[in-house]
């Protein structure tokens, strides 16, 4: 217990001193000997962090939904699990497009501004065209993929389908299979023993991508920016500091503050590397060690939230598009404010856990209530910073998700 303690005060520790050093480079600026070795040490380090959980990533993805769908499968929760973890999904995203739309509508994020400001910015963008259609086939054929390829890929996505229909043949199958059963769950043993090393350089590694991050930021920029800047932190942190803690609360009785204490490691990860998929090795360790979530519905439900379940993502999609909106005088009604709610609802759910993912995916919204797409071209020097943020709620939507899953399905269980 207490080297867990410790672990996590050092991630503090190092949250903090990537900051102090990030502000001190700088300070110092870009030129300056000094803050050019140390941000290529920060690079080298933070970078080692992250290839060492993407390394694992595949593997554990896979060996945990193999393992926990065939065992939900066993004592018949399957159904359970997955439906509620389904609605739990759709129904927090929706309101996290809900409070997005509902504030960008009251604060008006883009007033005072104008498109012409950025046209620099704007015709250095190669725009990639989305169409909603487009998306959803390109989605769809994503689903499926030869496994090989997709594990060789990283292809998280098409992993968990082949992995999710693997599990369920394993239990029909029967007895018959149960060795390879076994096998799995001593491979997955091994993949979480490899995390816990890998937890090890966790306080440098943070600490390095917490120091870029600073070190990085084009403070000009942010100025202009700064009230769409604000407006995206303030109504994300709200959505995860109050409304999926309340969701929490209500549901399971857990309190914010245990929650914190048992997800910091991968909240604190999450924000530091911008990635679910980088993030998900620590996510399902916290939520099995130490939010007590049982292996086989974590293993099932935070791997399936961390490709599809992005409350942040969802928010912010809402968000840059009214500002968008704005910018170009467009207003926009509430029937196309409808579309911007389906449409970011989607683009969130087809965006991979990687860094900036949601940029991208944003063309389907902009487009589909004939938005200019190039202004994402605005967007993208602040996104490192949006980020991280927003990519911290995608990771506690998926360990709260996680919490509500494994309590309900208790509960029905007893009631029967
Ligand atoms: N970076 C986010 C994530 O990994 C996705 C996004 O860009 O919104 O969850």
């Amino acid at each position: 217990m207490s080297n867990k303690l410790s672990l996590n005060n050092q991630i503090l520790l190092g949250v903090v001193a990537g900051a102090i050093l990030g502000f001190w480079f700088m300070t110092l600026g870009r030129e300056s000997q000094t803050t050019q070795s140390g941000l290529y040490v920060a690079k080298l380090v933070g970078a080692l962090f992250t290839d060492l959980l993407r390394m694992v990533l595949i593997p554990l993805v896979f060996t945990s939904i193999v393992v926990g769908v065939a065992n939900l499968r066993l004592h018949r929760q399957m159904n359970r699990v997955w439906q509620v973890a389904l609605i739990f999904f759709v129904s927090t995203m929706a309101l996290a497009v809900l409070v997005g739309l509902t504030a960008a509508n009251i604060l008006q994020p883009g007033s005072g501004l104008q498109i012409t400001m950025f046209q620099d910015a704007m015709q250095d963008f190669r725009v990639t065209q989305m169409s909603l259609s487009d998306f959803f086939a390109h989605f769809l054929h994503s689903l499926f993929q030869n496994p090989i390829a997709a594990l060789a890929q990283g292809n998280v996505l098409a992993v968990v389908i082949f992995a999710l229909l693997l599990g369920i043949a394993l239990v029909v199958g029967g007895e018959r299979y149960r060795n390879i059963l076994i096998l799995m769950q001593e491979f997955l043993e091994l993949i979480l023993m490899l995390v816990g090393w890998i937890m090890r350089l966790a306080p440098f590694g943070i600490m390095a991508l917490v120091l870029q991050l600073v070190a990085a930021q084009d403070t000009g920029l942010l100025e202009t920016l700064f009230k769409f800047v604000a407006i995206v932190l303030g109504i994300t942190l709200l959505h995860g500091i109050v409304v999926l803690p309340l969701i929490l609360y209500l549901t399971t009785g857990i309190t914010p503050f245990k929650f914190w204490r048992g997800g910091r490691e991968a909240l604190i990860t999450a924000f530091a590397t911008s990635s679910s998929a980088a993030t998900l090795p620590v996510t399902l360790r916290c939520a099995e060690q130490h939010l007590h979530v049982k292996r086989d519905v974590a293993g099932f439900v935070i791997p399936l939230g961390a490709t599809m379940n992005m409350d942040g993502t969802a928010l912010y999609e809402a968000i840059a598009a009214l500002f968008i909106a704005n910018l170009v005088g467009m207003e926009l009604s509430l029937s196309q404010q409808m579309i911007v709610f389906l449409t970011a609802m989607l683009a969130a759910i087809g965006a991979p856990g990687i860094p900036s993912a949601g940029m991208v995916t944003m063309a389907v919204v902009l487009q589909s209530v004939g938005l200019p797409v190039e202004a994402i071209a605005i967007l993208l020097p602040v996104d490192r910073i949006l980020d991280t943020v927003r990519t911290m709620v995608n990771v506690e939507g998926d360990l709260i998700g996680s919490l509500v899953v494994q309590k309900w399905v208790k509960q029905a269980d007893s009631n029967q």
